[in-house]
């Protein structure tokens, strides 16, 4: 699958062994979405900040761009579908149809298995 910026997400600086939290790829291999040092992990589709954004105290890089309480319903679908879940950030798709795919597989997995979802709480993002 040819990549809008190609496999270069892996030439940054970060931890290279540190396993996707969603399918434990234990050296994930990242491209970049379109978001500014966000990449995304190649087999899963789970978002992480490889570099630059904004990094809270004990976070170093790769630091995960999904809600921690999101993780454990992306890890079910994961085991479940085995396609990537299409979180990473995207203008637009036409350069990422796996992932268009994955995040339509997602949404309505996320339908099918709302009891396995966080509760939304009262937004308190910045
Ligand atoms: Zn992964």
């Amino acid at each position: 699958m040819a990549q809008k910026y190609g496999y270069l997400a892996n030439a940054e600086e970060f931890d290279r062994n540190r396993a996707c939290l969603v399918c434990d790829d234990p050296q994930p291999n990242y491209s970049w979405t379109d978001l500014s040092g966000e990449g995304y992990c190649l087999r899963c589709g789970t978002p992480y900040q490889l570099k630059w954004g904004t990094l809270t105290d004990g976070e170093d890089y790769p630091r995960c761009n999904i809600r921690p309480e999101w993780i454990p319903p992306m890890r079910t679908f994961w085991k479940e579908k085995q396609k990537p879940n299409g979180q990473g950030t995207f203008l637009g798709f036409g350069s990422y149809p796996d992932q268009l795919a994955g995040r339509e597989a997602f949404n309505s997995w996320c339908h099918e298995n709302e009891s396995l979802l966080p509760k939304e709480k009262e937004s308190n993002d910045p």
